[in-house]
């Protein structure tokens, strides 16, 4: 048995997670001492290997009217883009009954001003921060026999809610991106949405405060009250005080939380990628949304990078099956002209990651009532990237006393928390 170090130390500002939200959050914490403990480096990279889609054409929480139809269409198909692994944890059934719950106009209306704020707010501050972009704005892409209806309707949403965007008929299309088969239908542009390399932006959000300590391997296994703030504990025994802390421990929020006696309504959510060299002739241009193949792509420099699924599963669960990379690979190939599957798949760069998936579909950013200097900052779902840098401005908001939004306080977890 190994002798337990104890290091002591204190920090104003203690952040638990050091995925996107976790660096984001210390990126605009230049006053004050902060610290990241992460339990990885960090752990499983689903901030890294994401599909980097920026894109605030998504402001409508993940529960809304539809997604039941939807989500049960999708079940009933083995191979659909919603589904259920084999280690579902045990709060699965009442996350389900709440997010079913939450599929209402209800949820939409009283979401979707603050997380389009922050989009936005998030869109113009990763513009500011240097990250290589794409040059061109992202691509939703319609197949379906009713795809210029729906393209229709999807820019009528769009503009319903302030955001712009231009429908593209099928010869434009095919004309400015030589990477689409015949088989796409009606196009929408999403004007204010673009991709990036997530790695790049994790990268420069950590080296964008110089102060910033960040322990990689270190994972919280305790925290009490102490003396003007808290007490945390880690694995390797380090013991750490803090006046502030914020969860952002992404999928494994809900057991942090456990530590200090909150309930977190989340789930993990797994999502496949691949990567592959791209190939002359049919370079992607535009990241793009296959809405009918629920597939999304990202121009990634010499590589392109595809993702999907929506998999309800432990936080632990990383495994991936060849016949979902296949798939994956296979339904983009429709849409996409790409070289044959290579026999290998290895060829692909397989890849998982998990989504922190909240009960309602919109993130959880806010003080923890009752619980002084304690804030989440998870919840994010399919746009943690996205929301990076509006979720840490609004935290900083909140740790400085600076005025928040109605819109904005309608996304805290008082919502849940009473
Ligand atoms: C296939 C796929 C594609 C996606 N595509 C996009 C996209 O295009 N655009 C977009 O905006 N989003 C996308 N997402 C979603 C996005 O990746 C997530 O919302 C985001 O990465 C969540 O970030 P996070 O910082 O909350 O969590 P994480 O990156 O998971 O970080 C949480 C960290 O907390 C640490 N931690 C947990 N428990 C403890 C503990 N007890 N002690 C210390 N540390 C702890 C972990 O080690 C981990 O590193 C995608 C996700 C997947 C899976």
């Amino acid at each position: 048995m190994g002798t337990k170090i104890h290091v002591s130390a204190s920090t104003n500002t203690l952040i638990i997670g050091g995925g996107i939200i976790g660096v984001s959050i210390a990126s605009m914490l230049t006053d004050r001492d902060v610290m990241i403990l992460d339990s990885g480096e960090p752990r499983f990279g689903t901030s890294i290997g994401n599909a980097g889609h920026v894109v605030v054409s998504h402001a409508q929480p993940f529960a809304a009217p539809g997604m039941i139809a939807m989500g049960a269409k999708s079940l009933l198909h083995a191979d659909g883009a919603f589904a259920f692994s084999a280690h579902l944890p045990l709060q699965t059934a009442s996350w389900i009954a709440s997010f079913m719950r939450s599929c209402t106009k209800g949820n939409v209306e009283k979401f979707t001003p603050g997380i389009l704020s922050l989009l936005r707010t998030s869109a113009e501050l990763i513009h500011s921060s240097g990250v290589t972009t794409t040059s061109t704005p992202t691509w939703e892409v319609f197949t379906s026999q009713k795809a210029t209806e729906q393209a229709q309707v999807e820019a009528e949403h769009l503009s319903h809610l302030g955001i712009s965007s231009l429908l593209i008929n099928r010869s434009e299309a095919l004309e400015q991106e030589p990477s689409l088969t015949p088989k796409v239908k009606a196009v929408v542009e999403l004007g204010e949405d673009f991709g990036l390399d997530p790695r790049e932006l994790w990268q420069r959000l950590r080296a964008a405060n110089p102060d910033l300590v960040f322990h990689s391997n270190e994972l919280v296994t305790a925290i009490a009250p102490s003396k003007g703030g808290y007490l945390l504990t880690t694995t390797s025994g380090m013991q750490i005080t803090a006046e502030n802390i914020v969860i952002a421990a992404g999928s494994w929020s809900r057991e942090v939380g456990k530590l200090l006696g909150i309930k977190i309504p989340l789930i993990a959510a797994k999502g496949y990628s691949v990567t592959v060299p791209m190939h002359k002739g049919t370079n992607s241009l535009h990241p793009m949304i296959f809405a009918d193949e629920k597939t999304a792509t990202d121009p990634l420099g010499d590589h392109l990078r595809m993702s999907a699924r929506f998999e309800l599963t432990h936080p632990n669960d990383r495994s991936i099956k060849e016949k979902r990379v296949r798939q994956l690979y296979e339904r983009a190939a429709t849409v996409l002209n790409l070289p044959l599957i290579p026999k290998d798949l290895a060829e692909l760069s397989p890849w998982t990651g998990l989504r922190p998936a909240s009960a309602d579909g919109a993130p959880y950013i806010g003080p923890v009532p009752d619980l002084p200097g304690v804030y989440l900052a998870t919840g994010h779902g399919l746009i943690g990237t996205a929301l990076s840098l509006g979720t840490a401005d609004l935290i900083s908001r909140y740790i400085g006393h600076r005025p928040v939004t109605p819109a904005e306080l309608a996304l805290s977890p008082r919502r849940f928390i009473h």
